[in-house]
């Protein structure tokens, strides 16, 4: 059968596949599809959150820069990413702890029985914090501080809508250490341009420094994906390249996207995409 992604009212993506499992959540539709070219993918209220084809790039891409950017850091805070593909990667770093912020249980319990290539076992971790909980709130009432906030939520829609407002982004920069770093999704650039543009306007707003990464994800239509990352201390566009490289190899990270050079390629951005952030 057909399934029909429809990212806006004029366009469709239609993928051939199999429904594994369809859930009604409190928060979400929930569906797992089995296809042939993308593996088994998830969709939450019929827009496709990840696939096992080229789940790795947009994860990689969510973690790696952003702790890369830090030296050492021991404390990282994920919202949502409940599908556990983020966790694996911050779980390759040698951090202390990992909190999770996922508002929807059934989401991990779904991705665990039918995507375990994602989280690759990484829920059993004993590094990790799980709260099931609004992500938005989670950072309001914590004390905690934290070396690195990576918000792995869909576009804002839905239960999301809370962690894209100029308040929560405050709220991160309230919550992480003098000189840590937040990384958000921002969709693609051609096609959710808005997204991309707003958000990093009101990420510009809270931090000194802001900068847009970019990444191409097949799964994502309309060109380049992108990342936002906000920074309290560290220019992240003008980090040290022997220090990126000498981090990367001594973490022997098991990439199959990321390395040091996309580090700093991945902040080059079109001019079409540098006009549109302007
Ligand atoms: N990893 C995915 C990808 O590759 O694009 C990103 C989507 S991940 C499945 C998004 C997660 O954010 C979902 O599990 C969803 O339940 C969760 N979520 C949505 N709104 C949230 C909120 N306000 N607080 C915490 N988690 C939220």
């Amino acid at each position: 059968m057909w399934f029909y992604e429809t990212l806006h009212s004029e366009i469709k993506l239609g993928i051939k596949g199999r429904l594994l499992h369809k859930k009604k959540t409190p928060y979400q539709q929930c569906c797992i599809y089995q296809t042939k070219n993308f593996g088994r993918l998830l969709l939450l209220d019929d827009a496709i959150q990840t696939t096992e084809y080229d789940e790795y790039i947009y994860h990689e891409m969510l973690v790696h820069p952003a702790l890369i950017s830090l030296y050492k850091p021991k404390s990282v805070l994920i919202v949502g990413g409940g599908d556990g593909g983020a966790l694996r990667e911050v779980l390759k770093h040698p951090v202390e702890e990992v909190v999770m912020v996922e508002i929807d249980k059934d989401v991990i319990e779904l991705s665990k029985k039918y995507l375990p290539s994602l989280s690759k076992g990484a829920f059993s971790d004993k590094r990790l914090g799980l709260i099931i909980d609004d992500g938005a709130k989670y950072i309001n009432e914590t004390g905690k501080k934290f070396d690195a906030v990576i918000i792995d939520s869909p576009d804002p829609v839905g239960p999301a809508k809370s962690l894209f407002s100029l308040k929560f982004y405050q709220s991160v920069f309230n919550v992480l250490k003098a000189g840590g770093i937040m990384i958000r999704q921002s969709g693609s650039t051609f096609l959710q341009s808005g997204e991309l543009k707003s958000n990093y306007r009101k990420i510009s707003k809270i931090f000194p420094y802001a900068a847009v990464q970019i990444a191409a994800i097949p799964t994502y239509i309309g060109g380049f994906f992108s990342f936002i990352l906000g920074s309290k201390k560290i220019n992240i566009r003008r980090l040290n390249e022997k220090n990126i490289e000498e981090r990367v190899l001594s973490l022997d990270l098991k990439t199959k996207y990321y390395n040091s050079q996309i580090q700093k390629a991945s902040f080059i951005l079109p001019n079409k995409i540098k006009e549109r952030i302007k």
